[in-house]
């Protein structure tokens, strides 16, 4: 591997915290402090520099607006850096993988998140593989290319593209998964990359970035038995532009006039409504069954093997891109990073 120079971005997450002698609460701390307990950092042939955020957060407290703050540290640096690692806690952390495939358009450098399920204090710590690797990836190049010129997730020896992940376990350190789309790259004895997976990432022209997501969108999950007036309530809120419709099996969904109506209705105003499956893998097909037939035909967007994490995002991105009706639903069902089939 060539010397590369990559930026690590902290933001924060169990990878950095220690317990709270008080509390017994697991707290953010000091940037300086993590880096100690890597010394095999200086091991690596990387030129590694590091950034904070200010105060360090849990990824619960993430926001689009923190979003903004990792976009901007990407695009200040973007010239003088091969590769970025970003610091995240695991909780959201598909979240922000996915916004920012989006917010980072024609990338051709690597983003890699990667975060720990285990403080990397911990003797038992899963953060220093995750740490290692991720800043591995993040230089690993080859005739002076970048082998992986994406947003991408590194996580228990697997990288999976940052918009077709979501986390789906509190306690294992395989904590993520990536149902439709194999991880790009496999961490054995040797990094195996997948080729075929590595596809499907659509650029053109030169790298900028798009910052302040929309965040006037809901997610609706169904239920047998949701009531009528709750399904009202939701799709009347004030200022709502988009909706992540979540549905059952191929994107099937009550046929009870009530709901179709309200659907119908919140379109004719100008929301987007977008059917992703409730279903971990597989995809939306509308019209397959009769039960989702009609979405099909009131305008409801299919949001095909779309992840939930994902599909929020693209609506916050897509939203901000000032498209006509007919262009957003063709975008957005249409993959532009590579986060649908
Ligand atoms: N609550 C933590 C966070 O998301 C969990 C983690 O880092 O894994 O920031």
């Amino acid at each position: 591997m060539n010397k590369a120079n990559i930026l690590l971005i902290y933001t924060g997450g169990t990878i950095g915290m220690i317990t709270d002698y008080d509390t017994g609460a697991l707290k953010a701390f000091n940037f300086e402090e993590l880096l100690e307990h890597v010394p095999e950092l200086k091991l690596l042939d990387h030129h590694i520099q590091t950034v904070s955020f200010a105060h360090p957060i849990d990824s619960s407290d993430m926001r689009p607006c923190h979003y903004d703050q990792m976009v901007e540290l990407i695009e200040k640096n973007y010239a003088y850096y091969d590769g970025f690692v970003i610091l995240h806690g695991s909780d959201t952390m598909a979240y922000t993988a996915s916004a920012l495939s989006f917010m980072l358009e024609n990338l051709t450098k690597p983003v890699i998140l990667t975060g720990s399920q285990l403080p990397i204090g911990d003797l038992r710590t899963d953060a220093k593989e995750n740490l290692i690797t991720a800043i591995q990836i993040a230089g690993w190049q080859r005739a002076g290319e970048p082998v992986i010129k994406e947003v991408g997730l590194y996580f228990e020896y697997k990288l999976y593209r940052g918009n077709r992940c979501t986390k789906i376990n509190s306690e294992n350190f395989e904590a993520f998964t990536s149902p439709n789309l194999p991880p790009l790259i496999v961490s054995g004895v040797t990094l195996k990359i997948n080729q075929e997976a590595l596809r499907g990432v659509f650029r053109q022209g030169q790298f900028s970035v798009r910052k302040h997501l929309n965040g006037n969108v809901v997610i609706l999950r169904l239920f047998p038995g949701i009531q009528e007036t709750t399904v009202k309530a939701i799709l009347n809120i004030e200022n709502l532009e988009g909706v992540i419709l979540e549905t059952y099996g191929t994107g099937n969904a009550s046929t009870q006039s009530w709901f179709i109506q309200s659907l119908k209705e919140a379109i004719a105003s100008g929301i987007y409504v977008v059917n992703v499956s409730q279903c971990l893998g597989g995809s939306v097909m509308m019209g397959r069954y009769e039960t989702s037939t009609e979405l099909k035909s009131i305008g409801v967007i299919s949001g095909k093997d779309l992840t939930v994490e994902a599909a929020v995002t693209k609506m916050m991105y897509l939203l901000c891109c000032n498209l006509p009706a007919a262009v957003f639903k063709r975008r957005f069902e249409t993959a532009i990073r590579g986060e649908m089939g």
